[in-house]
């Protein structure tokens, strides 16, 4: 009998072998029950370069620190990816839409503010980090 966890990474999986074939970055978004069957699990990701997923950009700890990095190149794609696992049935469906094929992602880099930020707080605790780049502008969801 599958549980959520195994689920989960049945979803990871698939998604998994969606990025080595087409190279785009597919982000976890959510994953519920649905209403009418409880043995149906809809997971759902997104494309990275979504416009509607831009966020806040990095304000930097220190203004004397150039970020030296751009913000990410954003699409109207409407980039999703919906998995619906039925654990009892052992059926699983994939629903992908990626309305515009775009230019892919170029390689993330971290702002050298940020890498500044944890080699000066570098005795903190990674959770803490986090919540003080969360702070200071970082988005949480990273979508
Ligand atoms: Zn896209």
């Amino acid at each position: 009998m599958l549980n959520d966890n195994s689920s989960k990474n049945i979803a990871e999986g698939i998604i998994e072998q969606i990025s080595d074939a087409d190279n785009f970055n597919w982000r976890f978004h959510d994953e519920r029950y649905s209403a009418k069957n409880k043995q149906e699990i809809n997971f759902r990701y997104k494309c990275s370069q979504r416009s509607d997923c831009a966020k806040k950009l990095w304000k930097c700890f220190n203004p004397e620190k150039q970020c030296d990095t751009l913000p990410m190149k954003r699409f109207d794609c409407h980039g999703e990816i919906n998995i619906v696992i039925d654990l009892e049935m052992k059926i699983t469906s994939v629903n992908v839409i990626h309305k515009i094929l775009h230019e892919l992602p170029k390689e993330i880099g971290v702002p050298n503010c940020v890498k500044d930020f944890i080699s000066e707080n570098i005795d903190l605790l990674p959770k803490e980090i986090y919540a003080r780049l969360v702070e200071n502008g970082l988005d949480p969801e990273i979508c």
